[in-house]
């Protein structure tokens, strides 16, 4: 897929956009908007419906009533619901420039990337998830309190109900796609807030949603900010609730989602280790690892950003990544040349800037890239620490943009005892040409995903999800289903 340049020059269209609620596009009942920005000009790209608590009990009811028993959505069969899924995974290929350059104008990030990865990977997941509607299957189990004969038990699943989904701003279109695909897989309906800085790709996605051919109610997309949010996990008629972002949001939301005991699944943040030992492929492993941080600007909650190096090849390794990171071309996302673009907004610009700032104070060394920054854009200087050390802030805290910290290690022991006080495990990764130690190192680490020799490489078949702060429950794979489900065990009495 190429991205030309007529297009880029066509842009995306200016009209303020609506939301969708029961099928219909619809304004907030209140006519609050919020603007969305591209955050390499700083102009106003167009405006969205700012959801309000009235707008989501709107949306609610919607996803409610296609939930009934007996509605069109609940009347499909598993194969004619997977069918649906398969189509809309079509729709999101056939529109694939158009979807990756809207996700490169709203969020910033590089569009060859976007084509390469986010659409895509998007598409993987309803085209993978279609498949699994006709494999939902419950057991028949033996009863042993009974002669036997006498009893029948058995299980089935079934969809979990009413699905709130609250996604971040990072890989917009693809975060909705993980989320949108197993809960439909499932059966049952959804509610999806997109993040307030970027909420295009997903509206787009709901025109194709419509065009695929889904029942109305069984999707609905509220725009909005993190209030629009707060509703939606507090709505008493929420059976469940999946989110993705902050730590700090998603304990907001454990809270909050307490009044009816919503079921909750949660992909919150890392700060994610990454292991070079002396006996690796080195130009490998510092592609990969400054692959590890640089890819997507470093807003990547598994972005490698914690990386160690064994010693004896520590100076080797850094001057590696210096080499590579000044390579990078920094620039307008939409320009098909560009690898690393804008942060996304002012707020995470400044946030970034903070602990640069932050890391200089407590003393560590940072190796900037060379490139000069376009004055207008919320861009960051992509950076290297060395000298940092555990209880620095930019060695403990996710900054989620482009910055690394380099730390040295003599054995794998040094590196377990610091990850020990890690309070994410999303990611790990390892370099390393000796097999035994490669996994011996992966046994070692706890994160929900751990790359040897290499990084940044997800599947739609494969579980992603975090140990310890990282989250609750898994994403992708048929592991996911398993948060959209319920079990029903039927027991019967034959005598
Ligand atoms: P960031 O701080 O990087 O923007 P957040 O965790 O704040 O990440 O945002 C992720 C998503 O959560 C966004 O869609 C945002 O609107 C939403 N959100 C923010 N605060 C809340 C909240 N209190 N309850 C529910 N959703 C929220
Ligand atoms: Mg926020």
């Amino acid at each position: 897929m190429s991205v030309t340049t007529e297009r880029l020059a066509s842009g995306i269209s200016t009209t303020p956009r609506k939301m969708l609620v029961g099928g219909v596009w619809a304004d907030a009942l209140d006519g609050a908007v919020l603007e969305t920005l591209d955050p390499a000009t700083e102009e106003v790209l167009t405006t969205v419906p700012l959801g309000g608590t009235a707008d989501v009990d709107r949306a609610v009811r919607a996803a409610r009533a296609a939930f009934e028993p007996g509605s069109p959505w609940r009347r499909l069969s598993p194969s004619q619901r997977g069918r649906l899924i398969h189509r809309l995974g079509d729709l999101v290929l056939e529109h694939a420039e158009e979807l990756a350059l809207t996700e490169s104008r709203d969020n910033g990030k590089p569009v060859a990337y976007a084509a390469l990865a986010d659409i895509p990977m998007a598409a993987d997941l309803f085209h993978y998830m279609s498949g699994w509607t006709t494999k939902i299957e419950g057991n028949t189990i033996p009863f042993s309190a009974a002669p036997p004969g006498s009893f029948l038990s058995y299980t089935t699943r079934e969809p979990i109900g009413v699905v709130g989904q609250i996604i971040p701003w990072n890989f917009p279109l693809m975060m909705a796609a993980w989320k949108l695909a197993p809960a439909l897989a499932a059966g049952c309906t959804v509610v999806l807030k997109p993040a307030e800085q970027t909420p295009l790709s997903a509206l787009r996605l709901g025109e194709l949603i419509q065009e695929a051919g889904f029942p109305d109610g069984v999707v609905n997309i509220v725009t909005g900010d993190g209030a629009t949010g707060a509703a939606l996990v507090a709505h008493p008629d929420v059976d469940k609730v999946a989110f993705t972002g902050s730590t700090e949001v998603g304990k907001e939301i454990v809270r909050a989602s307490a009044g009816n005991l919503k079921k909750l699944t949660l992909e919150l943040g890392g700060k994610s280790p990454n292991i070079v030992y002396a006996d690796a492929d080195l130009p490998r492993a510092v592609a990969a690892s400054a692959g590890a941080i640089f890819f997507n600007q470093g807003e990547s909650c598994m972005a490698g950003s914690r990386l160690y190096v064994q010693r004896p090849v520590l100076d080797q390794v850094v001057e590696g990544l210096v080499a590579e990171m000044n390579r990078l071309v920094v620039g307008v996302g939409a320009d098909p040349a560009t690898q690393l673009g804008p942060l996304v907004s002012r707020e995470q610009l400044d946030r970034v800037r903070g602990y640069l700032t932050s890391g200089v104070r407590d003393g560590a060394v940072p190796h900037t890239g060379g490139q000069s920054l376009p004055a207008t854009g919320y861009f960051a200087p992509p950076t290297i620490f060395t000298g940092a050390e555990p209880g620095m802030r930019i060695v403990d805290e996710e900054i989620f943009g482009p910055v690394l910290v380099v730390l040295p290690f003599d054995g794998l022991e040094d590196v377990v005892a610091v990850e020990r006080a890690n309070p994410y495990g999303l990611a790990a990764g390892v370099f390393t040409r000796d097999v035994g130690k490669a996994f011996r190192t992966a046994d070692a680490m706890r994160a929900g995903t751990v790359f040897v020799n290499t990084w940044n490489a997800l599947d739609a078949a494969l579980p992603f999800g975090g140990y310890k702060q990282s989250g609750w429950g898994r994403e992708m794979g048929h592991a996911v289903l398993e948060n959209y489900l319920e079990t029903k065990t039927v027991i019967a009495d034959l005598s």
